[in-house]
This record gives structure tokens, C-alpha cells and sequence, in this order.
């Protein structure tokens, strides 16, 4: 369950979610206390989705999302938590409040990171000012060579660090101590004869500095291109060190930038370069990302997937970067990202391409990309071309374990029949090796309950009572399942009941975590008109009581079975008398319902 500070707390006592999503999409009355309208999270003509002004919480029976204020503005503005109740609050003209912290070091740490932030800007900004000193000439010399104008340079703050061992360090001492300029990453120093750390000195020297920024368009880091030539030259790239602002893995390049953009379009493009990125941005491709040239790590496909699951790709076909993009597509695939790839004429990276050849054709290059499964079976062509049986072997050994990578086994069977179809694959032999790729994919969807009993839906009502005129029905409810909590395990809202009945105060919405429960919960509360009586609860927990009983049963008839067919009868004696009490302790039970005192 997400931390809830009492901050949090108080903003959502104050905010009213009708008003809130009113901020967004149209609302009307649709019932008491129901208003609906088009859902924002999928495409629909007629309104399915449902916010609840008394429980303050959304659902649409559409798509099936559904949470708290907290939870719309989260998805709709593609921020993390502690974002949303920030943004809530300004709407709501609650001041923030000042940070706090649990420990000493978690205060520590944020006034480093604090610190850090503002050394970046700092040195952003300075970089951005040696771009245009007659030293920075060289570097404008070759922006400009790349296709980009004072505008672009502006926007991206591209920069230019100095041939100069201390110009950025003595800009910023008086900024902060040595050893805050020392994890900031920007310095580097040599080790002595003692080992200790030598004097700091500027990291980036004659460079062209792009920044790297967060999600929230602050710098963290930089990516620094050389303008020297020859030997003196160094690598062609430096970039930052990791430091306490910047993991390498948990950043995608231009995400700042192109967030919105990916909402609206409901993809993201993504390239390999930060230059590839810069370029195609500037010419009006505005949902674009980079990866910087590393294969995508998990952190960043959990950050992209706040944004959209579908991409299309477009890598640079040189060898040197085809590994980590080809690790960058399989995790992707893995996590059910939909991926479409663009393959450009000549074997031109994006940057050149459309430099030279304009938006229009890049455009048209990428409508045209291809679905996955046929760039692979392409791939797979052209490495082992021919149509022995040999090279069919060696072709279809190369897109097993990409077929096999797909969550969906429809997709997989489509894909399977696609490269025997491609491959010309008569072979009974191989295709059964595909069938069998298609097949055996373990499948990641849990078993998901669809729809609920009636005593589930009172239960769940009863849970959610709010009002302490009605606390008893609550309570009751609560008491069966801490009592008995073996009757209650066979439910598929079992988790559901759990968390709502330990709940206390909190809102039903936010404490059933799996979104499939949840969205059961949220369609029984958006369907009810009152709390449960009392008489109801009652016989749903007896009902309950009965089937866990009757099931219970069954279990021990076939323990029995089992004993008697191994001959363990003194087994067979205990397991009936257990089965006798349990009989009679369920006829009981079903003379006590029919004759209730
Ligand atoms: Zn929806």
C-alpha cells in the first residue's frame, strides 16, 4: 500500500474529486450521488466512466480503472504519488508544507540532493553562457554544422565547457563545500601517492554539454561530445558519474519534454541517440525519447509505461549499438510493450535522415514502421538466406526465443504462423517446433475473478460502510472475517474483504492494491443505493460459513477415499469421526437458518 502522510491526508479531506475531475472532462448527474462522463483513459463514444461524490472515488466500467482523486490526477498528469497530492493541493489553494523526514540521513541526503540540483543549474546555465563567449565559437561552428539554430540550442540549454582545468570549479566554490562539488560529479580528481583525493578539477574540458534532465525538467547530469581531434581527443562521449541526482538507468532522455506529447499521440518514438532526439524534437516530432546508446533497464520501462505501452522504434542499424537495442526490444516484449520498428533507407540514423531528407519522409517512415514479428522474420531472411533445410533450421533457432518472449498467446500463434508462412516452413517437423513455442509461453494474467455472488457484494458494502449510523453492520462484518478466517478463503475477493475490513478510516478505493479486486469493489459501490441491514450480513456470513463447511466436506471425502485405498484404516477412523461432527455441525447450521431465533 502507498505511504499516506497525514498531509496527504488532510488534501483529500479538502478536495472534492467531482470538482477536481471537472478540471479535466465534462461531468454530468447521472443519479444521487453518481455523476459520469467520457472516460479520459480510453477511447469511448458513449460515458462509462463514473465518479461517486459521496466516496470520492472514480470507476470506469469500460476500462476498468479506478481509484481516489490521487489516483485520476496521477494517471491523467502522469505523475508519481507524492506529485499528485501536491498538485491536488494547489487546486485546492492548500499550502504546501515544509518536507519531513524520518531520519537524520534521509534529511541529510535531500539537502545534498538539494544542493546538487542547484549546482547543475548553476553550471547549466554557465555552459550556456561559454556557448556564446568567443571561445564557445568552435562548438556554435559545429552545432550549427549539425543542423541546429539558436533556437534549439536555447531549448535544449546545449552548452559549451571551456578548455580550462578550473573555470567551472572557481564559478562554483562559492556555491558549496569540496565535498559537495566532489558528488556532484562535475570534478574529477587524481589520487596521491597517499591515497587520498588530489585537488578538483573541471570533469568536461572542450566539450559540446547537452543536459540530461528528470521527469520534472531539471538537470541532473550531462552528456559532453569532444571538438578535439586526434590523439588529444579522449572518447567522443563523456558523461556524468552516477551520483546521488543521477542513475544512469532510471533516466529516458527528453521524457520532460515529450510526456504530453505521448499522451495525446498514445505513442512514444524511440531512438537510440541523444542527438537523433534533439533533431527529430526540434523538427516537430514531439513525442520522442532517447535511450543514450544502453539497453533499457526495468526502471525505465516502469517509466515509460506510465506514459503508453506503445512504441515505435527506431535504432541505429550500425553494429556497435544492434546489441543493446536488441536487449532493449526483448525486455519490452516481455513486459507487453506493443512495438512497431522503422528501418530507414540507406541505413541513415534519424538525425540524418531527416536533415536531408525532411519531416515528410520521416514521417512516412514511420507510419510505415513495421510490427515486430515482421521485422524479426525480415531479420531472420537476410542472416540466413537460401532455402535449405539447414539454413531454415538456423533462421527459425533465431526467432524461437522471440516468439516465445510474447505475454499474449494470441500474439505468439500469430507470430508463429507468420514465420513458417514467411520461411516457407513445410517441414511438420518445424512447425510443430513453432506450435509448441506459441504454446508453452507461461502466461503471466493471474486467474482473475470476473464478477461477484451476493453475499460478496453485501460483504463488500458492509465493509464499506462509512457512516457511524451504520458502524454495527460494519463491525459485524469485520468480526466474521477475524474470527473465522478459514471461512473467507475460498473467495475470490478473499484479499479484497481482508483490506477493506482492516481498513479503518481509510478509503476502500486506496487499500484493495490489485486493480482487478478493485474495480469489482468500486462497480458493487457505484451500483448501491444504502448500507446493508443488518439481517443481511448475517445470513451472507452464515451462507459463507455453510460453503466453506460444504467444501470442507468435500475435502475430507476424498482424504478418506484415499486412506481406505492405501488400507491405513486407523486413518479412515479418525478422518469419519471428523466427518460425522462436521454433518451434523452443517445440519445444525441449516436448522438454525430456517428457524432463526
Ligand atoms: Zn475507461
Amino acid at each position: 500500500m502507498r505511504p499516506v502522510s497525514d498531509f496527504a491526508q488532510t488534501v483529500k479531506q479538502q478536495a472534492d474529486i467531482v470538482k477536481i475531475v471537472e478540471g479535466y472532462i465534462r461531468l454530468r448527474k447521472a443519479g444521487a450521488t453518481n455523476y459520469s462522463g467520457l472516460c479520459p483513459f480510453h477511447k469511448e463514444k458513449s460515458p462509462s466512466f463514473s465518479v461517486h461524490a459521496v466516496r470520492q472515488f472514480f470507476h470506469c466500467f469500460g476500462c476498468g480503472v479506478s481509484g481516489d482523486v490521487f489516483t485520476f490526477v496521477g494517471k491523467i498528469e502522469n505523475v508519481s504519488f507524492p506529485e499528485a497530492v501536491k498538485i491536488v493541493a494547489l487546486k485546492c489553494g492548500i499550502p504546501l508544507p515544509k518536507r519531513e523526514f524520518s531520519s537524520p540521513e534521509e534529511a541529510a541526503e535531500s539537502r545534498l540532493r538539494g544542493r546538487l540540483l542547484d549546482l547543475h543549474e548553476a553550471a547549466a546555465t554557465w555552459f550556456q553562457e561559454q556557448l556564446q563567449s568567443p571561445e564557445g565559437a568552435v562548438a556554435r561552428e559545429y552545432l550549427s554544422g549539425r543542423g541546429l539554430d539558436a533556437k534549439g540550442i536555447k531549448e535544449f540549454r546545449i552548452g559549451y565547457s571551456p578548455d580550462s582545468f578550473h573555470a567551472l570549479r572557481e564559478r562554483l566554490s562559492q556555491m558549496a563545500d569540496a565535498d559537495t562539488l566532489r558528488a556532484s560529479g562535475l570534478f574529477s580528481s587524481k589520487e596521491q601517492g597517499d591515497g587520498t583525493q588530489g585537488p578538483l578539477y573541471d570533469r568536461f574540458r572542450k566539450r559540446v554539454m547537452f543536459p540530461i534532465a528528470n521527469e520534472s525538467g531539471r538537470v541532473i547530469a550531462f552528456t559532453a561530445r569532444t571538438l578535439e581531434t586526434g590523439d588529444k581527443a579522449g572518447p567522443k562521449y563523456i558523461n556524468s558519474p552516477e551520483t546521488p541526482l543521477y542513475q544512469k538507468g532510471m533516466v529516458l532522455f527528453n521524457l520532460d519534454k515529450a510526456k504530453t506529447a505521448i499522451r495525446q499521440m498514445e505513442f512514444a518514438l524511440l531512438v537510440e541517440g541523444q542527438m537523433d532526439c534533439i533533431s527529430v524534437f526540434l523538427r516537430g516530432i514531439k513525442n520522442v525519447i532517447a535511450t543514450s546508446g544502453t539497453a533499457f533497464t526495468e526502471q525505465q520501462v516502469a517509466l515509460l509505461r506510465r506514459h503508453t505501452q506503445q512504441l515505435v522504434v527506431n535504432f541505429d542499424p550500425d553494429a556497435a549499438g544492434a546489441k543493446a537495442a536488441e536487449k532493449s526490444i526483448a525486455l519490452l516484449t516481455e513486459e507487453g510493450f506493443n512495438l512497431k520498428l522503422v528501418t530507414l533507407d540507406d541505413g541513415l540514423d534519424p538525425d540524418r535522415f531527416i536533415r536531408e531528407r525532411g519531416l515528410e519522409a520521416y514521417t512516412r517512415a514511420l507510419r510505415e514502421a513495421r510490427r515486430q514479428s515482421d521485422y524479426l522474420i525480415e531479420r531472420a531472411r537476410l542472416a540466413f538466406p537460401g532455402a535449405s533445410p539447414e539454413q531454415k533450421v538456423k533462421a527459425m533457432n533465431f526467432l524461437l526465443p522471440h516468439i516465445r518472449r510474447i505475454p499474449e498467446k494470441l500474439s505468439r500463434d500469430q507470430f508463429a504462423h507468420d514465420a513458417a508462412q514467411k520461411l516457407g516452413i513445410d517441414s511438420a517437423v518445424l512447425r510443430e517446433e513453432l506450435r509448441q513455442a506459441a504454446l508453452t509461453r507461461r502466461d503471466h494474467v493471474e486467474a482473475r475473478v470476473t464478477a461477484l455472488s451476493e453475499v460478496e457484494r453485501v460483504l463488500v458494502r458492509a465493509l464499506a460502510v462509512e457512516d457511524p449510523e451504520h458502524a454495527e453492520v460494519r463491525r459485524m462484518a469485520v468480526q466474521a472475517l477475524a474470527e473465522q478466517p478459514q471461512w473467507f478463503e475460498h473467495l475470490g475477493v478473499c484479499r479484497a474483504l481482508q483490506a477493506m475490513a482492516a481498513r479503518q478510516a481509510k478509503d476502500p478505493m486506496v487499500v484493495v492494491e490489485d486493480e482487478g479486486q478493485r474495480a469489482l469493489v468500486a462497480e458493487v459501490l457505484l451500483g448501491e443505493t444504502k448500507p446493508p441491514e443488518m439481517a443481511e450480513v448475517l445470513s451472507a456470513v452464515q451462507e459463507i460459513q455453510e460453503r466453506a463447511m460444504e467444501h470442507r466436506q468435500r475435502e475430507l471425502r476424498t482424504l478418506i477415499a484415499e486412506a481406505e485405498r492405501r488400507g491405513d484404516f486407523a486413518e479412515v477412523i479418525v478422518l469419519t469421526q471428523k466427518r460425522l461432527e462436521l454433518d451434523r455441525a452443517l445440519r445444525e447450521l441449516h436448522d438454525r437458518n430456517r428457524n432463526p431465533v
